[in-house]
């Protein structure tokens, strides 16, 4: 009846077997996505873009965050100050690795995306860093950053 860890995160609305995650993920997205995993900093595919677009949930395809929200943190991972929509996430008390952190999910499948920190002091206006790895997330470019004729 040992029941400390338990949440009262809302359900998701896309809710998988290990298996079928499994056939869905690759490994390397399937240890972060679904083991909380994290990659290795300064490794991932977007810790530095600036392309403009939206970053969407790796697992379900979910909107995330958007570019517009993403600023340089210069901590090895993809930084974004604010998600795309408030409840396009949930934030989960993590308290493995002897610390107080606070994860950060996907809303719609529960998928780990990373951690989000706050009262660094970066310029931001929410002085927040939702710290994401950048293999949890997929970029989908705007249509107007393709364009680019008349500038
Ligand atoms: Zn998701």
């Amino acid at each position: 009846m040992s029941s400390d860890s338990e949440t009262s995160l809302p359900a998701p609305k896309i809710e998988l077997t290990p298996q079928e995650w499994r056939t869905r993920l690759t490994p390397q997205e399937y240890a972060v996505l679904r083991d909380a995993a994290t990659e290795r900093a300064f490794t991932g595919e977007y810790t530095d873009t600036e392309t403009a677009g939206v970053y969407e949930c790796r697992a379900c395809g979910a909107e995330l965050f958007r570019s517009a929200e993403k600023f340089h943190s210069h901590c090895g991972w993809p930084s974004f100050f604010d998600p795309a929509e408030s409840d396009a996430v949930l934030l989960r008390a993590d308290d493995t690795l002897g610390m107080r952190r606070v994860e950060v999910l996907c809303a719609t499948c529960h998928s780990h995306l990373g951690h989000v920190f706050e009262g660094e002091g970066y310029p931001t206006p929410t002085d927040k860093r939702y710290c994401i790895n950048s293999i949890a997330l997929r970029l989908h470019p705007s249509d107007n950053a393709t364009r680019g004729e008349d500038g």
